[in-house]
């Protein structure tokens, strides 16, 4: 490591979470790399989080993106974990090629964790070397930028740099790390952690550390632990509701996985639904389906219970009752994510108040969708469009239906629903485009902006991301990049890549 040195006030650290037990995490600086380069640092981002883009494209702030260099008070762990995954109990997982560099907080006090992503070995790397290949890490940057973009929680990708080496996958792939922000990387795997070896008092700190930085308005509550689990499920409903309102389907729901702030977390083989089917998996690592687009809210709700069974200890005193508080609440879960659910349907559909029937109206929709393989995103994009004086025949969205007879019935009633709502055409058409994105990283654009990357041309990737920074938009000029693949470029399967 270099000697600190005047450049390296790039970020004002403040860490809390290496204050907290020895046994929270293992203290180790990241593995310094042959060549540092960056491909992409994220100025818009950079701005955000009060850093300066200039101070942070010079040379010494790539070195530390690269785990070259330490900035001045960095206090870099890897954290452990451990976690559920596909549903098997593993005890310790934990940071094995990633290293939390330090937090820093914001202007406006929200606190921000800076991670890197691909660092090197630790001591919770296993059999794995530590390092992360230069597809996966710009998969992470487009998908995680593009969830942003789209209005869902994530973590965010501040930088991507090359290392100047090879790591062995199925090939020898060029290497990279991401430099991760967060809210924070505190997931329901941190809890279990702790939980499976009984360590009461880390659970209550952690608890305490996850109030106080993520909850703070249940400082004082009188039950702050009922509350937190709470406010989790809350969290957690709002964030799959949203993955569901934008056709995302995660792919590895792990309890590691699964961030305590309400993040999306850990971008892996991910990926945006073209044609919708309810049953949709890309991940060739999900051969039973576990994690499909459907089973997303159940995965969420087993997860959370997960995260109530490591509480159990601070929500009561007797254990009959700490598990009956944890039951009650985790039974409440499907009607709270019921609710954000229709929340985000109906805004999709245009609707602004609730109405017996909408539920209905939205199901008969999706139905008619999935059986004719209709494309999600262009159907609600273009759905915004139709307009009470043009005859349903000459309405857009039609053309996503092969036997648009039935669309045609669906819309009929989608219109007299409309007449309860006081919004001209015009005004409906603004909302719903507000929620309905013409954008969205299709798998053959990502593949194909990751295949051009490895081969040292990040010019398709630039023009990806820039693309997807307005998802919202229209943008005539860059059509093709919203458009479903031909059958040719259809992505079947997504890889984990790590
Ligand atoms: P993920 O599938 O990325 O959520 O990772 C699951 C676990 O495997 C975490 O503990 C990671 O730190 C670890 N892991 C994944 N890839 C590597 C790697 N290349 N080297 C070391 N550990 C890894
Ligand atoms: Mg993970």
């Amino acid at each position: 490591m270099n000697a600190p040195s005047p450049a390296d006030k790039f970020f004002a650290f403040d860490n809390t979470y290496a204050k907290l037990p020895d046994h929270f995490y293992a203290r180790l600086s990241p593995t310094p790399v042959k060549e540092p380069g960056l491909i992409k640092l994220n100025h818009a981002l950079a701005t955000e989080l009060g850093l300066d883009p200039d101070a942070l494209s010079q040379p010494e702030a790539i070195e530390v993106f690269a785990g070259n260099r330490l900035p001045r008070g960095s206090d870099p762990i890897a954290m452990a974990y451990a976690g559920h995954q596909f549903g098997n109990w593993v005890p310790q997982l934990g940071d094995g090629r990633a290293i939390l560099l330090g937090e820093l907080t914001h202007r406006n006090g929200i606190r921000r964790d800076i991670q890197l992503k691909g660092s090197g070995p630790t001591p919770f790397s296993r059999m794995g070397d530590g390092r992360a290949a230069v597809g996966p890490v710009l998969r992470e940057y487009i998908i995680s930028e593009a969830m942003s973009a789209l209005g869902v929680p994530t973590t965010r990708s501040l930088a991507a740099v090359t290392t100047g080496e090879w790591v062995f996958r199925e090939a020898a792939l060029p290497g990279a790390v991401l430099t991760r922000i967060a809210q924070s990387h505190i997931r329901v795997g941190t809890f279990q952690f702790f939980a499976s070896r009984q360590d009461n008092d880390a659970i209550q700190l952690l608890a305490d550390h996850v109030i106080a930085r993520h909850y703070p308005d249940l400082k004082d509550s009188e039950k702050p632990y009922h509350d937190l689990l709470q406010a989790v499920m809350d969290r957690q409903a709002e964030l799959v509701a949203k993955w569901m309102g934008i056709g995302f389907i995660h792919g590895v729901m792990n309890t590691d996985n699964m961030s305590i702030a309400g993040e999306t977390i850990d971008y892996g083989p991910c990926a945006f639904m073209d044609v919708f089917h309810p049953d949709t998996v890309f991940s060739s690592i999900d051969q039973m389906g576990r994690y499909s687009y459907r089973n997303q809210p159940r995965i969420a709700q087993w997860n959370l219970a997960r995260f109530a069974q490591c509480l159990l200890p601070l929500l009561a005193d007797d254990q009959d009752k700490a598990i009956e508080a944890a039951q009650t609440a985790i039974d409440s879960y499907p009607d709270i994510y019921q609710l954000e659910w229709l929340g985000i349907m109906r805004a999709k559909i245009g609707l602004s108040k609730a109405e017996e029937g909408d539920l209905e109206l939205i199901q008969g929709l999706l139905g008619i969708m999935s059986d004719q393989k209709a494309d999600f995103t262009l159907t609600f994009r273009d759905l915004s469009f139709a307009a009470k004086e043009v005859p349903v025949e000459q309405w857009r969205v039609r053309s996503h239906f092969d036997q648009p007879a039935n669309f045609d019935a669906w819309a009929q009633q989608w219109t007299s629903r409309l007449q309860q709502e006081n919004l001209s055409d015009g005004d409906r058409q603004t909302t719903m485009q507000k929620v309905n994105p013409r954008f969205i990283p299709r798998n053959h654009r990502v593949e194909e902006a990751l295949a051009a990357a490895q081969a040292g041309d990040t010019q398709p990737f630039e023009k990806l991301t820039t693309v997807l920074e307005q998802p919202f938009d229209e943008q005539p000029e860059n059509a093709e990049y919203a458009t479903p693949p031909m059958p040719d470029e259809v992505v079947q399967q997504t890889f984990c890549g790590t």
